[in-house]
């Protein structure tokens, strides 16, 4: 059997390698590929894509896995060996699912969709995307009833991002956590508002780039192992092992964008860079998903990079980089104005308190859009009545509203709740990591992220995908994703910087 594993192995390796190829071919379409490079480039993705997809579903994986469900019978199932088989086998029945036919209907309607998206985000002009994303919702709903039977549609896309988790989880952690926000938000907007303009004057790329690149370095993510370059999204991309980049932009007439977003993709690409080599390109290597990926990418950006012990440790030097623009702002207007909360359309843009409104709402209508009960032409109306409901403003237009998110276009949805389970879960590590390293305040102002970084990785990193999400936060926290310690959190935060 140890033979038949070793086979699976190997396949499941050639697999990674194709990944990775399409990783890096991917990256550089964002980063350098001149635009006359667009077509072909797609081409080579997609024929790698035909090839991986080819291998995945090959008889021989199938009746390799046969054998190996029946051995794995007898094994621990917490072991390696029967957690590789398990999600081997989960991988291989949801790739044969999907005839053929359908792979190459959700290329082809996602490659339309992405274009008519820009034209129609630039137009801010719904009717262009429209006729797309009937398509969209239409496969979707294809798509979910190959998987019957299920407890609820929507579990279906969820699980390609959260593994083994149902959608009644996150609609019940969202109801609890939802008016707890909702009343924070309005205790706030009854407070005076912070002073945040010193954060919108000229700041020089050169200057961003420099500080940029000496913090990440600090916080644990090793020039050897990455590098950022810019494009129009932020993202971090594996392309190997030891190789892990994240992607950037800059605003010169704006502070926030590039520091948090940098600090953002470091916690992804500190978590990929930190899965142990031993499983290296067997299905428990990578990220246990989605959730757990955005725990990292906002702990990093949130908890550290927007904390008060992190600014106490750095606004001295910031300020020596920016004489002009911070040399007479206080560290504590500083840190108030990096933590303003303004209700804001759109969600990259939102602060910590209202970000996950942001997602139910998005849950919501692609629940609705799922069981019909939404119309895709209904959508803006929609989308800007529930918002106003949510968080008291209006689009002034779409492209400001429903049509700003590349997500649908690209045929992801599912994906948005992972952004909120994300930030939920990052503050019940953090709670749980305080009681191991009750100091970690005075090590972040003393600049030492090595111990956080290390808990995160002997907690989260070191299992790869071994197990799903809800196993591991249970694992790690002693309860499954709640949104508790987010609300503790937030409260204690945000009731500081506004008096409550
Ligand atoms: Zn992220």
């Amino acid at each position: 059997m140890k033979k038949k594993l070793k086979e699976l192995n190997d396949i499941t390796a050639e697999l990674y390698d194709i990944g990775f190829a399409q990783s890096l071919l991917g990256w550089d379409r964002e980063t350098y590929m001149p635009v006359g490079g667009a077509e072909a480039r797609g081409q080579v993705v997609a024929t790698l894509g035909k090839i991986s997809h080819k291998k995945a579903t090959s008889p021989k994986v199938g009746k390799l896995l046969d054998e190996l469900v029946k051995y794995a019978e007898d094994l621990d199932p917490d072991s390696d060996e029967a957690r590789i088989i398990k999600n081997s086998k989960r991988g291989y029945d949801q790739r044969t699912k999907v005839p053929p036919e359908m792979v190459a209907e959700r290329i082809m309607i996602t490659n339309a969709a992405s274009m008519g998206w820009r034209e129609a985000r630039e137009k801010s002009d719904y009717s262009i995307f429209q006729p797309h994303m009937e398509k969209i919702v239409n496969f979707a709903q294809r798509f979910v009833d190959i998987f019957q039977p299920y407890d609820h549609p929507y579990d279906v896309l969820f699980d390609l991002y959260e593994p083994d988790m149902k959608t009644a989880d996150v609609i019940k952690v969202f109801e609890d956590i939802r008016p707890k926000q909702v009343a924070l938000i309005k205790a706030i907007a009854e407070k005076q508002q912070v002073e945040d303009k010193f954060l919108h004057q000229k700041f020089p790329i050169e200057t961003q780039k420099k500080i940029g690149a000496e913090l990440i370095a600090a916080l644990g993510y090793d020039p050897k192992n990455g590098r950022q370059d810019v494009a129009a999204h932020p993202f971090s991309t594996t392309i190997g092992y030891g190789d892990n980049r994240i992607t950037v932009r800059f605003d010169e007439n704006f502070f926030n964008p590039y520091m948090f977003a940098a600090m953002h993709e470091t916690g992804h690409a500190m978590y990929s860079l930190g899965i142990p080599k031993d499983n290296y390109r067997t299905a428990i290597y990578g990220s246990c998903s989605s959730a757990l990926q955005e725990s990292q990418s906002r702990l990093w950006e949130n908890l550290v990079g927007r904390s008060k012990p992190f600014w106490e440790g750095y606004y001295p030097k910031l300020q020596e980089y920016y004489p002009t623009q911070f040399g007479n702002v206080s560290l504590d207007e500083f840190y108030k104005a990096i933590n303003i909360v303004k209700p804001s359309l759109i969600r990259v843009e939102a602060d910590e308190a209202t970000y996950n409104l942001h997602i139910m709402l998005r849950l919501e209508v692609e629940v609705g859009l799922l069981d019909g009960s939404i119309k895709v032409k209904d959508l803006p109306e929609m989308w800007n009545s529930k918002i106003n409901e949510y968080l008291g403003i209006t689009p002034p237009n779409d492209s400001v509203g429903v049509l700003q998110d590349i997500h649908w276009s690209m045929g992801l949805m599912g994906y948005f709740p992972s952004y909120a389970l994300g930030n939920l879960i990052s503050a019940s590590l953090w709670e749980k990591m305080l009681l191991d390293l009750p100091d970690m305040d005075d090590q972040i102002r003393n600049g030492k992220y090595s111990n956080l970084l290390g808990w995160m990785n002997d907690k989260i990193y070191v299992h790869g995908s071994k197990f799903f999400p809800q196993e591991l936060v249970e694992k790690i926290t002693g309860e499954k994703i709640i949104g508790d310690a987010f609300i503790r959190y937030l409260n204690k935060k945000f009731g500081e910087i506004y008096n409550l």
